[in-house]
């Protein structure tokens, strides 16, 4: 699939697939960019919006379109019974939760909107440790147990999710299940995913981030991972755990850009009959992770 660049503001309707960012322009509308039209076309794996869009027809589509296309994507970070705005996060997985965990046991109250990062904070730690210093432990898992301990003393929350159909060594949350192979595929993948930042509007030089990735990636290849160890050790850290429901339908990429709000994955999800799910990241919480660390 070709890579197409990036078009600024788009009207509503047209956005296509692949990834949507939104960002605060004037002081209270918000700017829906349209980054990668065609979807990033790169990366491995079965969700796609090509598939997804042949499985649930063009009607089920524009409505989500019109969903993403609006100012009702985004939603508050929720607050606590403080008022406070909840400072955990969580995995941008569109799917809807069904349990929550704090630590291992089971809580009954609904589930929270925070705010969301590919795999949960811990893993942008990792990322971000890695990225910068390089992989600092002999294991990729003995990293993440590092990178917990640093978000602890940094005061950082993080969360993360399970789902109903993980087995064996997998926890359910791709991101951690897969840290080793997506580690490998950032170096794999090194020039389209330079040339999806570069549409985003970051102009870093990131010579230095690749060739930490690809020491990492080396290093890490024939190691044994346990993504449930990583979701134990997240427990272990008492934080909150969404055990997901159902099959991935992911067929949209948001990236949000404003503090304190975080992508509605459910209204997305609501308005298709839960035909459609939407991938989210808050940007601004990556950044906030990367900052503190
Ligand atoms: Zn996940
Ligand atoms: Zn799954």
């Amino acid at each position: 699939m070709e890579q197409k660049g990036l078009r600024s503001q788009i009207d509503s309707n047209e956005l296509q697939g692949g990834l949507g960012t939104v960002s605060e322009q004037a002081k209270s509308s918000i700017e829906i960019t349209l980054a990668a039209e065609s979807g990033l076309g790169y990366g491995e794996g079965s969700i796609s919006h090509r598939a997804g869009t042949e499985r649930v027809g063009i009607e089920v589509v524009k409505q989500a379109e019109a969903v993403i296309n609006s100012s009702i994507i985004l939603t508050d970070i929720s607050v606590d019974s403080e008022g406070l705005s909840i400072e955990d996060d969580g995995c941008g997985d569109g799917r809807e939760a069904g349990v929550i965990l704090q630590g291992d046991t089971e809580i009954k109250k609904p589930s929270l909107n925070r705010a969301k990062v590919f795999g949960g904070g811990a893993t942008m730690a990792v990322a971000a440790r890695i990225g910068v210093d390089g992989l600092s432990e002999q294991t990729l898992g003995e990293e993440f147990k590092v990178a917990m301990d640093e978000l602890d003393e940094k005061y950082i929350g993080f969360g993360a999710h399970t789902d109903s159909h993980a087995h064996g060594e997998n926890c359910g949350c791709g991101a951690i299940d897969k840290a080793p192979e997506i580690i490998a595929n950032t170096v794999k993948f090194r020039d389209q995913i330079t040339a999806t930042i570069k549409a985003l509007g970051i102009e870093d030089d990131l010579t230095s981030v690749f060739e930490k990735f690809l020491d990492a990636s080396i290093r890490t290849k024939d190691q044994e991972f346990s993504g449930k160890q990583v979701s134990e050790s997240i427990k272990a850290h008492d934080k909150i755990t969404k055990r997901l429901l159902g099959g991935h339908e992911e067929q949209y990429i948001v990236l949000n850009f404003i503090s304190g709000k975080t992508v509605d994955q459910h209204v997305v999800r609501q308005t298709t009959d839960d035909q459609v799910q939407v991938f989210a990241t808050d940007v601004w919480r990556l950044q906030e992770i990367a900052q503190k660390l």
